[in-house]
């Protein structure tokens, strides 16, 4: 009997406080709150963590052993779960090779497709190529030298690990005798000896003959003998050739596939480099600076090499002598045959730190074979078609499959995501007829029609049911504002926020119905403009059948869900209780909830009336050319706090972080990455420092945490080697640190709980016996400073130490500083592992805030709201206000309104995504730029602006009016 709520009693994850809490099914729910108020904890902690378990406990014994032993949250019982689905922003593969496409699964939907439709075409000349033959490869045998040893083999297994007994029983029965096993041929009888260590890869190939290169070789069994290799080795036989006299072998591999009548039939397998990179000299690296002559250290190795660098300047003006030019002018005058003479010319220098990876030649980074990549569908190879954005490639499937079921319906039998947004790209799916002309056009101009634009009714009838697949999932991405990220980009270099949207619309392409999805803040990263879209995704979602549980602090979500629960009232041991449930309008009421007297205005995150002026330097950068921008030139004013706004997709990162931050980490910190494609920078001289604060984790290991990396554990050891029982003890710091022998506990070597390696299974954790989880040894934790032990201040949250350690100034700044940037909540070793992007760039941002800021110093941050609520907003843009006030300048790419109120300056990017942004649309203080006629954040802005002087007016005059009385 399916019902209705899903019913939470007694939760008690992390800091909720035993609470109760009833929540609807089948609808878009928001759990909102200041950050470490507990929504995680609620969300992911206890409902989602119940409904994996659950799911789990309900697979077979077998399934479940891979799956590995799930904690019951503590909470008392959860009535009405679903399965449940989690989408964070974390979980994007750190493997290098998975990309847009091979994420949602496109990927291989498309190599079905290809392996289905597709026609082998020549790698080398471009021809179409029909299947070599029998006799075309019976030929090619004949032809090798006379007197050759030919031995035919049939590939079976290509490195896979395992003891392959079933491959040597079918060999047997199949009658053969021999069998090559890693390159050594064995007796099939010998059956005890093929034991193979199934831990290991494996490379197997049956024996299917062999003969001597002869005049009067029978031509009939060479025949025989190659049909039974392309049969049994599915299409491929490998020929071992060695010459007469035994001197020489090698292997030679024909394919049914891929041979072309014009060219040779290929030889060999290719072999690609593994990740598709290979690396090159980078002469941006090299010679970072243009203008610097070669006498001047223009060339970066050389300097490096410390004292000899001298030498390598004497023995360059003696180059330059000989040659005819000048080691004295700037490198940009040279003559670029006289900087490859230097950068090329003696070869052998310490030059792979120069090097940049670039794509692998012979493959263009793309990993497969050529004769893999030259089978085309309607004229494409499938890596064109991944180098496509997703609304190119969708209009692709429309084209070469024009009158088919889901171009008819509008939607392939799947369900919209979106009611067809005029003008969102949605609209083609009605006349796909048109369309597929519009592009027929296009590729004939291109030199290709010759190859047919559309599939023949056969091949319509085979890839039917592929290419729904793949249509769906493309239309899903364009639903959710994606259509301009390509397939072929890897998942690393997308941003959070694009990464989760990928995951998201995965999922709904699924077309699962009854689960429940848990988000994390899924409008990290988007625009005003497109939160929209996003909203609708999620209802389409909830239409579906599905529970929607959303961790949002954005208003437009919050105003679109069904339900709100407003956790806290504050953060960590002062909130984990439930103070608002309802509406949005029921929230509006509470009296109690924060985020209601902010939904309903009368709360507002602050705002200054004055624009500062900035101190009339600026940094330009010309020429923009990187990703999609489109050779702009933008100033960025000096002394004022500037944010970057723009759609996803817009250029905002290419801009700041790709070309400025990089740019700038070169000429200030003699960076070693790459600034992105731009002219120049100009205006350098009036920074003297950059610092980058950006989401990524602050430490890959637990043993980093936020009072290592803020360095306030520094000075709280050497507290502790102060307290008198630790110089009667002779204890110096090194005793308080878990890293290093003396105070640790050497069971788990200070970790505080132990890695079981499980035969088969995924590693356990458990926590250590001796200490009990506690990191130290009972020695050093018998020092206590007010009762407490070094492993008692760790686990302190950063308000309470910082009560505790108030009168010590080399300690309470630096906590205080964590404390601003709104992370009063988080414990001072909580493993860095664990903290949320979010949080990583707050800790980050309080480190770098209890430095001494030169008042020169430039500070870029990426979304450094992430995770705030209006009143963590609040907080944090004080502290960056106090940054600018020093004199300093804080760059930041920001969507959330608020922080955009604040700016003194704003630089808006645009019009829209991918190649229909990168464009300077408007720059001005917040008044100019919401007046601005076409850029797409102007509505925002002004309608916020409008907002936000009413009810400070309305509050002024409720302020008069209560003085008055
Ligand atoms: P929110 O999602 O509202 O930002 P969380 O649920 O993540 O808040 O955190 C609520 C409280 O629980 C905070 O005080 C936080 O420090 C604590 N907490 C979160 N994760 C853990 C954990 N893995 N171990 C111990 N405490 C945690
Ligand atoms: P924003 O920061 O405004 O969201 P980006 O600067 O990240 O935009 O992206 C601008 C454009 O450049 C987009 O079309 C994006 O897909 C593309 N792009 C960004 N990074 C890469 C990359 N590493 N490889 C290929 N394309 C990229
Ligand atoms: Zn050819
Ligand atoms: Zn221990």
């Amino acid at each position: 009997m399916p019902q209705d709520f899903i019913h939470v009693k007694g939760a008690r994850e992390h800091n909720l406080k035993n609470i109760e809490i009833t929540i609807p099914r089948d609808q878009l729910v928001v759990i909102t709150g200041v950050s470490g108020s507990g929504k995680s904890s609620l969300a992911f902690d206890t409902i989602y963590a119940e409904g994996q378990r659950r799911y789990v406990e309900s697979l077979s014994a077998y399934a479940r052993q891979f799956l590995g032993r799930m904690d019951k949250p503590d909470v008392d019982y959860i009535e009405g779960l679903s399965p449940a689905i989690s989408i964070d922003q974390k979980g994007v593969s750190h493997n290098p090779r998975s990309t847009v496409g091979t994420v949602t699964e496109i990927y291989d939907y498309l190599r079905l497709l290809f392996a289905r439709v597709g026609i082998p075409h020549c790698p080398k000349c471009g021809s179409p190529v029909a299947r070599q033959t029998v006799s075309q490869i019976v030929d090619s045998i004949m032809s090798l030298e006379e007197g050759s040893r030919i031995t035919l083999l049939s590939p079976k297994i290509r490195r896979k690990k395992g003891e392959h007994k079933d491959v040597f029983d079918a060999a047997r029965k199949a009658g053969f005798v021999r069998i090559r096993v890693n390159g050594e041929i064995r007796m099939l009888e010998e059956t005890d000896n093929l034991n193979l260590n199934k831990q290991k890869w494996h490379y197997i190939e049956l024996v299917v003959d062999r003969i001597i290169v002869r005049p009067e070789t029978e031509l009939a069994r060479v025949a025989e003998s190659v049909e039974t290799c392309l049969r049994e080795g599915e299409g491929v036989v490998e020929v071992l050739r060695e010459s007469a006299d035994g001197g020489e072998s090698e292997t030679l591999i024909f394919s049914e596939q891929f041979a072309c009548a014009k060219c040779n039939p290929p030889r060999g397998l290719l072999r690609v480099h593994r990740l598709g990179y290979k690396l090159a000299v980078d002469p941006e690296l090299v010679v970072p600076n243009k203008n610097l002559s070669l006498a001047q250290g223009a060339i970066t190795p050389w300097v490096k090499v410390g004292t000899s660098g001298a030498w390598y300047t004497s023995l360059m003006e003696a180059v330059a002598e000989a040659n005819g030019f000048s080691a004295k002018v700037p490198v940009r005058e040279m003559d670029p045959e006289h900087v490859d003479l230097i950068l090329y010319g003696n070869g052998g220098q310490k030059i792979e730190r120069y090097m940049s990876a670039r794509p692998c030649r012979s493959c263009g980074g793309r990993r497969l074979r050529p004769e893999a990549l030259a089978v085309r569908v309607c004229g494409l190879g499938i890596m064109e078609v991944c180098a496509k954005n997703i609304g190119a490639a969708a209009e692709w499937v429309e084209q070469i499959d024009p009158d088919s079921e889901f171009n008819r319906n509008g939607n392939g039998g799947l369900p919209h995501p979106n009611p067809a947004p005029e003008g969102e790209g949605i609209e083609v799916l009605g006349n796909g007829r048109r369309n597929g002309s519009k592009n027929g056009r296009r590729a004939s101009k291109n030199g290709k029609a010759a190859a047919p634009q559309v599939l023949s009714t056969r091949d319509k009838t085979i890839a039917n049911q592929v290419l729904k697949e793949i249509d769906g999932r493309l239309k899903f991405l364009m639903g959710i504002g994606l259509d301009y990220v390509t397939m072929d980009r890897t998942a690393q270099t997308l941003s959070g926020g694009e990464a989760q949207r990928v995951r998201l619309a995965t999922q709904i392409g699924s077309g699962l119905t009854g689960v429940l999805y848990v988000c994390d803040e899924p409008t990290v990263g988007l625009h005003p403009h497109d939160d929209q879209r996003l909203i609708n995704t999620l209802s389409r979602l909830r239409d579906m059948g599905n529970t929607v549980l959303v961790v949002e602090h954005d208003e437009a979500m919050m105003r679109s869900a069904d339900f709100i629960a407003d956790l806290g009232p504050r953060a960590g041991e002062h909130g984990g209780q439930v103070v608002a449930v309802g509406t949005v309008e029921e929230i509006e009421r509470s009296e109690e909830s924060l985020t209601g007297q902010y939904l309903s205005g009368r709360k507002q995150v602050p705002f200054p009336e004055e624009r500062r002026p900035g101190n009339g330097l600026s940094l330009t950068v010309t020429g923009a050319r990187e990703n999609n921008l489109c050779g702009i030139d933008v100033e960025f004013p000096l002394g004022r706090l500037v944010c970057i706004t723009g759609v996803s997709g817009s250029g905002k990162s290419s801009l700041v972080y790709e070309i400025l931050y990089k740019k700038l980490n070169q000429r200030i910190n003699n960076g070693r990455d790459l600034p992105g494609k731009h002219d120049d920078l100009l205006g350098v001289e009036g920074v003297d420092k950059v610092v980058k604060i950006d989401q990524s984790p602050i430490g890959r290991t637990p043993r980093s945490n936020p009072a290592t990396y803020t360095g306030a554990f520094t000075p709280i050891r050497e507290l502790f080697a102060n307290l008198p029982e630790s110089r009667v003890r002779g204890y110096k710091p090194g005793r308080f640190s878990f890293n290093v022998k003396g105070g640790r506990c050497e069971a788990c070597q200070g970790d505080g709980y132990n890695q079981i390696e499980m035969q088969f299974l995924p590693d356990v954790t458990v926590p250590c016996e001796i200490c009990h989880g506690l990191r130290y040894n009972r020695e050093a934790l018998e020092v206590t400073m007010r009762g407490k032990h070094i492993a008692d201040v760790l686990n302190m949250t950063v308000d309470t130490a910082l009560e505790f350690f108030l009168n010590f100034p080399r300690i309470s700044p630096k906590l205080k500083t964590l404390r601003d940037v709104g992370l009063g909540y988080i414990r001072l070793g909580q493993p860095a592992t664990t903290l949320s992007g979010g949080e990583a760039q707050r800790v980050k941002l309080a480190t770098e805030l209890s430095k001494r800021a030169t008042g020169k110093t430039v500070y870029l941050l990426d979304e450094p709201t992430t995770g705030l609520s209006f009143e963590d907003c609040a907080a944090l843009l004080g502290v960056l206000h106090r940054l600018v006030d020093t004199g300093n300048t804080v760059i930041l790419i920001e969507h959330n309104i608020d922080v955009m109120e604040n700016a003194d300056w704003l630089i808006d990017l645009g019009p829209g995504a991918g190649d229909k942004g990168g464009q300077l649309i408007a720059t001005g203080t917040p008044e100019e730029l919401a007046e601005h006629p076409s850029s797409v954040t102007a509505p925002y802005l002004k309608a916020a602006l409008e907002k936000s002087r009413t009810h400070a007016s309305a509050h002024r005059a409720t302020e008069e009016l209560a003085s008055v009385v």
